[in-house]
């Protein structure tokens, strides 16, 4: 197994003292040590932000993308380098903001990658604006009055586009994240782990302390992650706003849904590519409808 320093490039972390990205950083190279995976067998693409600087910190192969821009570069990675695990580390801002059209159409796609997504629920590089993610009411130098908008619910859109494999982590776990890490690293289709994970210069509110009294793990319960609907009602448990007790509040972290055995996109265009290919229908007629517009 190799060892976890043969990760670390050597260049000391910028991040700020107490950020989440450092629990994250750990629970990756973890990870990629227990799976015994040799460098050349994946590559990592970065979106833009604190999380990004990640890309001078892992000694991995891999790309630093465009803002908000990951996912194209890393399905097109996987559909050219089919033998690569490829992973994508993009951030709340980064991939549920400027990406989110790509978000979106990557998941309906079902490409063989694993999506780890750093959510502080704030723009942390860009120096504190509200992110998509951010809670309800909360007060930023970007809303002053507070955020009008609910919080983008990042598990429930992947449910709803057919993701194969959606978790929930939380950098001030770290065994807990790297297992999460292994099993979506292992999964074949779509992997999306969203991690939750405090900002300590720019959100006051979700902190390392606030997560500590409210998370829970899905696997100390009798949580069935197979059951699709269950999972949907699942993640709308958790969204809160500024008023969420430690009683009333829970935060689910483990895996939501798991499902094996989809096709991939890679397996579609592969197969699209073959001679006996055939379109679900054949063309239609349509001079009529031509002759009816004049
Ligand atoms: Fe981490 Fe926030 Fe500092 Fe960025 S600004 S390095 S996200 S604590």
């Amino acid at each position: 197994m190799p060892d976890v320093k043969e990760f670390a490039t050597g260049a000391k972390p910028t991040w700020c003292p107490g950020c989440g990205n450092y629990g994250m950083w750990e629970a990756l190279k973890r990870a990629l040590a227990q799976l015994g995976w040799d460098k050349r067998e994946f590559a990592v693409v970065w979106g833009i932000g604190c999380h990004g600087n990640g890309a001078d910190f892992l000694d991995v192969q891999g790309m630093h993308a465009l803002h908000g821009r990951a996912l194209p570069p890393a399905t097109a990675l996987r559909l050219t380098r089919p033998d690569l695990h490829v992973i994508v580390e993009m951030g709340d801002g980064d991939g549920y903001g400027l990406g989110m059209g790509h978000f979106i159409h990557t998941l309906r796609r079902n490409p063989d990658l694993t999506v780890i997504a750093h959510n502080n629920q704030i723009y942390g590089l860009t120096a504190g604006q509200a992110s998509p993610t951010t809670d309800h009411l909360t007060r930023t130098v970007s809303t002053p009055t507070g955020v009008l908008e609910e919080p983008v619910n990042p598990i429930g859109l992947a449910l709803a586009e057919g993701t194969t494999f959606i978790a929930r982590g939380f950098a001030g776990d770290i065994p807990h994240l790297t297992q999460l890490y292994v099993q979506a690293l292992s999964h074949k289709g779509l992997a999306l782990v969203d991690v939750f994970q405090p900002c300590v210069s720019w959100n006051h509110h979700n902190t390392l302390q606030w997560f500590r009294e409210r998370v829970y793990k899905l696997e100390d319960t009798d949580w069935d992650s197979t059951n699709r609907v269950a999972a949907f009602e699942l993640s709308l448990s958790t969204f809160h706003d500024l008023t969420c007790s430690p009683e009333t509040c829970r935060v689910p972290i483990g895996v939501y849904y798991s499902e094996s055995g989809v096709p991939t996109y890679e397996d579609g265009v592969a197969a699209s590519q073959q001679p006996g290919w055939k379109r679900a229908e054949e063309p239609q007629d349509v001079s009529g409808i031509a002759a009816s517009l004049g």
